[in-house]
């Protein structure tokens, strides 16, 4: 290990959801603009070994990095806001910490020695959390533990905090991310219950450093005078996080109360010279003024739950901030379209997506959605299971193939234009087996993906498990369909576009997981600009 390392450790209390994701990757992207080399890491007591067998009713969005992990969302935060690719290594859950202590007791690793929480399990999440260490690559790693403090299944992490806060001195920080609810009744905000969630942390020995509190309303000095006194952190160290108009503006709202010099203060780093912030703020500028908007529909099965498709919805705000453009997404139920309805729901949008899925529930409204965007000329984009649409429809309404489906769909389909390929075929498990993670893909050259991403090799992450069946590639291609990229060792169809028409444009892959704020995705910012083309039609 580094030893000159820093370790930033990330706990939640009073409730569930109060954004520690976007703390912790609002401090990051403050302490990389100071110039420091920085990583966020996830711990998420669970059991499963990763979310990639949860509903996204569950978790929300899977979200799947280059080395093909299927991982927590708030790691789509950490891409987005630090413009830097994670991994494996930094999304670590319960499940995978006892599978490795379990693997080593098997494999005679603690011969003659009863294996407990404490220390194995602690040593165990102890090494991971200083794992990304080692590569010397990182100046600061922020570690966030998911859940909150008092949670039964989150002791054994702030254990190993414990530990570790001990063992590694000034080199060690506590941040406690807390809400501060204001009752209306009697007009105050209330800090009781930040001081048990601190209590209930010191109790497992742990002395947050910094108090992060959520809040509706400004905590001025005296709360935070008092908030200080109760929990035994210095007043400048009592940070305010409000509500925010936008994720993209927390980073701001902290450097106004100097977080970035309070950390690095108490972790022994200089502060030095200027935060160097210009393309965050200009992105905030462009995304905050927008000079037209238009209106996309957003077509999956989970639309309920907006947190299933957090990267497109981000991917989307990045895109429209190129041209100054508000986005506003309309969420369609897939179920909720039929062959009679779709024109009438559909009518008046200036782009449609079709989202990623599967199963069957839905699949046919999303038919419904690709027929209406091609015949209307709307501009569409399809994401895997949204690509796989696309085909579908075209094969039964153009190729007047009437049943044809995915494999994935209709097991017993004659015409599968969506299958498994043969490597497919034989696994039986579910987790982790899907095609995941980045895979190269080769543009041909004359199509529209090309002329957008301005090169002919690119690599765009996966996660799925049918794929587009070749046998039917001539046919396609003959009614009008073109395969615009294929994967260059297996042949594979990569992306399709329909070249008579304005945009539409299908992708195996998930571009989504590429987008950041510095770096907005091509395939996105065009779709955006010719949403806006339509509309001004
Ligand atoms: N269900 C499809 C498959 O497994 C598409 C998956 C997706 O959209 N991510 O191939």
């Amino acid at each position: 290990m580094d030893s000159s390392t820093k370790f930033i450790f990330v706990t939640g209390g009073v409730t569930s959801s109060l954004g520690k994701g976007i703390v912790a990757s609002s401090l990051a992207n403050l302490l990389q603009a100071r110039g420091f080399t920085v990583t966020i890491q996830k711990f998420d007591p669970y059991i499963n070994i990763d979310p990639g067998t949860l509903n996204p009713y569950e978790h929300g969005e899977c979200y799947v990095t280059e080395d093909g992990a299927e991982t927590d969302l708030d790691l789509g935060h950490y891409e987005r806001f630090l413009n830097c690719p994670t991994s494996q290594a930094n999304n670590i859950t319960t499940g995978r910490i006892y599978q490795r202590v379990i693997d080593k007791e098997r494999h005679g690793d603690y011969l003659g020695k009863t294996v407990q929480v404490i220390p194995h399990i602690t040593d165990e999440i102890k090494y991971r959390m200083k794992l990304l260490a080692e590569s010397g690559e990182y100046q600061i790693i922020i570690t966030e533990i998911g859940g909150t403090v008092g949670d039964i299944e989150a002791l054994p992490y702030i254990e190993a905090v414990r530990q570790l806060k001990w063992e590694l001195g000034d080199d060690c920080l506590s941040i406690h991310l807390t809400l501060i609810p204001f009752l209306k009744a009697t007009g105050e905000l209330k800090t009781k219950p930040t001081q048990h969630s601190v209590k209930t942390l010191q109790e497992s020995g742990v002395q947050p450093d910094i108090l992060v509190c959520r809040s509706e309303r400004p905590l001025g000095s005296e709360i935070k005078q008092k908030l200080a006194n109760f929990c035994n952190v210095k007043p400048n160290s009592v940070i305010e996080s409000l509500d925010a108009k936008t994720i993209y503006e927390v980073p701001l709202l902290l450097r106004n109360q100097k977080m970035d010099e309070v950390v690095l203060e108490k972790i022994g780093l200089p502060i030095e010279g200027n935060l160097n912030m210009k393309l965050w703020i200009d992105f905030l500028d462009r995304h905050e003024n927008p000079v037209s908007t238009v209106e996309i529909g957003l077509i999956g099965k989970y639309v309920e739950l907006k947190d299933s498709y957090k990267s497109i919805s981000e991917a989307l705000i990045h895109a429209g901030a190129v041209s100054r453009t508000n986005v506003k997404v309309k969420w369609i139920h897939s179920e909720s379209l039929t062959a009679d309805n779709a024109s009438s729901i559909l009518n008046g949008l200036n782009g449609v997506i079709v989202a990623p899925g599967f199963g069957s529930r839905g699949l046919e409204g999303k038919i419904e959605a690709v027929r209406i965007a091609r015949e209307h000329r709307i501009p569409f984009f399809g994401i895997c299971f949204g690509m796989q649409a696309s085909i579908i429809e075209y094969s039964r309404n153009v190729l007047k193939i009437s049943d044809a489906n995915s494999r994935e769909v209709d097991p017993n389909t004659k015409n599968a234009v969506i299958d498994l390929m043969a490597d497919q075929k034989k696994i039986i498990k579910k987790g982790g087996t899907m095609r995941l993670g980045s895979y190269n893909c080769k543009l041909s050259k004359g199509s529209k993906s090309f002329e957008l991403y301005k090169k002919i090799n690119i690599s765009e992450r996966h996660r799925h498990r049918f794929e587009f069946n070749n046998l039917y590639l001539e046919s396609l291609e003959k009614a009008g369909m073109k395969a615009a990229g294929t994967n260059p060792e297996t042949g594979l169809v990569e992306i399709i576009e329909i070249p008579d028409h304005p945009w539409f444009i299908g992708v195996q892959f998930h571009p989504e997981y590429k987008s950041t704020v510095v770096n907005p995705h091509p395939l996105f910012v065009s779709f955006v600009s010719a949403s806006l083309t339509h509309k001004n039609l």
